[in-house]
């Protein structure tokens, strides 16, 4: 029997969250935010929820913190949107960009992690506090596991700052990040091999 290919399962599991009603981010979304690039992924990044612009254009990260994320992307891996993947942890805007609630997160964690299951990526890429936190299943913070590559099933993970973070601290920050991205890349190159 033929395998559904990776594109088309994905397709199914955006249109099911388009309607998605499993909490109350659902009421104040323009749209849903499912996530966006290359279902075949060896990369995946994943970040906190989409803001204002986000909300407004259907895609994640494309206000400053994406502008920062394809600039980074590109320089230090070489990469576009296009040729990785990218997700959130929820898929619905907070309110007035306010943090996502517990709640919000347990009930759209099916969607990443089918994402995740799908995409079978070699590297993903936790950006910030929540994505880390909840993919490594740990409530240390994203500055003491930064720098550093954990297993999660058969993919690496590297966790980085959120560029809104990079965005806001620069200098520091932004060597570190890029730190991340050049790890990140090694990691997939090594994989590949
Ligand atoms: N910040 C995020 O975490 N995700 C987006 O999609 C946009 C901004």
């Amino acid at each position: 029997m033929r395998a559904v290919p990776d594109a088309d399962v994905l397709e199914r599991l955006r249109l099911t969250a388009s309607t998605c009603t499993r909490c109350a981010l659902a009421e104040g979304r323009t749209q849903v935010v499912f996530g966006v690039g290359d279902p075949g992924a060896d990369l995946l990044f994943v970040g906190e929820g989409p803001g204002r612009e986000e909300d407004l254009a259907g895609e994640p990260f494309v206000g400053r913190s994406g502008k920062l994320l394809d600039r980074l992307m590109w320089e230090e891996i070489g990469l576009t949107r296009a040729e990785c993947y990218i997700a959130n942890v929820v898929k619905c805007r907070p309110p007035n960009n306010r943090d996502p609630a517990p709640d919000e997160i347990e009930a759209c964690r099916p969607y990443l992690a089918e994402q995740i299951s799908v995409i079978d990526p070699l590297v993903i890429v936790t950006l910030g506090n929540f994505s880390t936190k909840l993919l490594l299943q740990t409530t240390r913070g994203i500055r003491e596991l930064r720098g550093q590559v954990f297993e999660r099933g058969r993919a690496r993970l590297v966790p980085t700052y959120h560029p809104a973070y990079v965005l806001r601290a620069g200098g520091e920050a932004m060597a570190e990040m890029r730190a991340d991205l050049v790890r990140a890349k090694r990691l997939v190159a090594a994989g590949r091999a």
